[in-house]
């Protein structure tokens, strides 16, 4: 023993020599065939206390909803049951409609039981961008902010990735043409929910240090590696930056934490150089719930400024949201593993922030939702 404990201080004192031997087991091959990553789940044997929240704690405005077009009675009596049951007060349908559809959107809700519970964004078409294109979709935005939509969404990804113009160009971000359009929200005074990019892996090689490797791996449409088709990550966020800059009276809300839930701190700078400026959490939560310490802080530091939304229309996702939000559970699984191999912890946020992310912010934001149902 005591032979050991002399080699032992020799190896701490002697540790650049020491770091070349190899550590015990290093070089070592499984001995038998490794599990691909599709096939590996180990279970996990933590015991720890769980607390499930199928019911958020206060009634919830999702600013980023993809329902079903709302125009049966029966999609809106489907959809409705779902918000009740997770205590959804009011869904924000940000599904692309504009001029009949929206209307027919608009009128199917106020006929039903659940008139008040959803509103609607107006889309905006930005396919042909051209001279002129900026009045004209201005137009057509006014148009349906008159017949009851209460904000500008969703702006999809493909504006600024895809989409171009006449002149077969790519319709950047912060286009002039487009101007007259932030400036008609600015006016009118109602909120631009944006959706600019992916993830910024998306647009890195995919190779087995990718952190998104399996979902890129599964899905072709995700894949922006090719220079020639788009962008890169850093290219379209200095548009996007140039564009919320450049019109400080528009009130813009980046959809999924501008794809920096990964990097508070950057979107912690972008709050703070542009009051003009909101966030919603949709589709992130794997982001922050592998850092729930540098998360809460970062939700008490700007709890005026995040506002909840999901995205995709999934009712029995919702629950990870509410337990990431409210509860300090550790080492709990997330709903997709092709967005995150890892689990997540709790943020345990105080009550006075949840209501503000769940509702209060949203209100600010839309003065039109219905505010009856929501705590002071
Ligand atoms: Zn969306």
């Amino acid at each position: 023993m005591r032979r050991w404990f002399v080699l032992g201080l020799g190896l701490i004192s002697a540790a650049p020599a020491a770091a070349q031997r190899p550590r015990p087991g290093e070089g070592r091959e499984p001995e038998f065939p490794p599990p691909s990553i599709v096939e590996y789940r180990p279970r996990s044997t933590l015991v720890v206390p769980a607390h499930p929240v199928p019911r958020a704690r206060y009634p919830v405005i999702d600013l980023h909803g993809h329902p079903p077009a709302l125009v049966s009675a029966d999609a809106i009596e489907r959809v409705g049951a779902a918000l009740d049951s997770l205590n959804i007060q009011v869904m924000v349908n940000v599904s692309g409609t504009s001029g009949d559809r929206l209307t027919a959107q608009i009128d199917g809700v106020r006929a039903s039981r659940y008139r008040g519970r959803f509103v609607m964004f107006a889309s905006l078409d930005l396919r042909n961008v051209g001279p002129g294109s900026g009045a004209r979709i201005a137009a057509q935005l006014e148009a349906d902010v008159q017949a009851g939509a209460l904000g500008v969404g969703e702006i999809g990804k493909g504006f600024g990735l895809s989409i171009r113009k006449t002149d077969g160009s790519r319709l950047t971000l912060d286009d002039p043409e487009l101007d007259p359009v932030w400036e008609t929200a600015a006016r009118l005074g109602i909120p631009v929910l944006i959706h600019v990019g992916d993830p910024a892996e998306f647009f890195e090689p995919l190779d087995y240090q990718n952190e998104r490797w399996l979902e890129l791996a599964l899905f072709a449409n995700r894949r922006y590696q090719d220079r020639s088709r788009f962008p890169s990550f850093e290219e379209l966020m200095a548009e996007r930056d140039r564009l919320l800059a450049r019109h400080p009276r528009t009130t813009w809300v980046l959809a999924h934490m501008g794809w920096h839930a990964n990097d508070l701190a950057r979107l912690g700078r972008m709050l703070d150089s542009m009051p003009n400026l909101y966030t919603e959490v949709g589709a992130i939560l794997y982001d922050l719930g592998r850092q729930p310490r540098a998360a809460r802080e970062f939700f008490l530091k700007y709890q005026d400024r995040l506002l909840f939304g999901k995205d995709a229309f999934q009712p029995d996702e919702y629950p990870y949201y509410w337990r990431v939000f409210e509860t300090f559970d550790e080492y709990f699984d997330y709903y997709r593993d092709y967005h995150a191999f890892w689990k997540l912890y709790g943020l345990g946020l105080p009550d006075s922030v949840l209501k503000k992310v769940y509702c209060q912010n949203a209100l600010k934001l839309v003065p039109g939702i219905p505010k009856g149902a929501f705590p002071d």
